[in-house]
């Protein structure tokens, strides 16, 4: 089971590097590793395990987080209307569309690599689309998909898809208050409680 101590903090070269390409068929070990990512992030959605193992409430994490420079990620989000459930876990994604619309979270980004608070707002597409392989974690079935996603989801997708390249959040911090429309939660009470701004 993955724990914070397993999870690397900004400064670490792994998180600076370009993830390289996954093999497919995916191997049994890469398999077991999006299964414990999957499961970190559930865990950290789990208030009694959050409190029992210290860990941060999270909705993404990305293969270089856990020092394996690959392309896979797991996310696990409501969308911002807390209607649709987005959990992926994903091989090899190529984001092929952004839309020219922008967003932001307005609480700005948090990420399990970096501890310290730093809230900082990042301008991202409001829409994408991406090719992906997305793994079935129930049968171990791997689908190539292209997902579109809108809104809160596609913030997350992109801030895991900037990991595989070696970009954090705090490299693309706006100073000023960006010149579109924020993402808006139903309820953003809930939002805060969730902390789900901490990728
Ligand atoms: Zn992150």
């Amino acid at each position: 089971m993955l724990l914070k101590k397993d999870i690397l903090q900004d400064g670490h070269p792994t998180l600076r590097k370009r993830a390289i390409d996954v093999k497919l068929p995916l191997s049994k070990s890469n398999f077991k590793l999006l299964h414990s990512m999957m499961e970190y992030i559930e865990n950290s959605q789990d208030d009694e395990m959050v409190e029992k193992y210290s860990l941060r409430p999270s909705v993404g994490l990305a293969a270089p987080q856990i020092d394996y420079s690959m392309k896979m990620f797991a996310m696990k989000t409501m969308d911002e209307k807390f209607e649709t459930l987005h959990k992926y876990a994903v091989v090899n994604p190529k984001i092929i569309s952004y839309s020219v619309t922008k967003t932001y979270l307005p609480g700005g980004e948090g990420c399990l690599s970096v501890d310290e608070d730093i809230t900082g707002i990042v301008i991202r597409s409001k829409k994408i689309r991406a090719r992906v392989n997305l793994v079935n974690l129930e049968t171990n079935e791997v689908e190539e998909k292209v997902i579109k996603l809108t809104g809160y989801p596609a913030i997350v997708f992109q801030h895991e898809y900037d990991h595989l390249l070696g970009v954090m959040f705090t490299d693309k911090i706006e100073k000023t208050i960006p010149d579109c429309n924020p993402i808006e939660f139903k309820e953003p009470e809930i939002a805060e409680e969730q902390n789900l701004s901490t990728q």
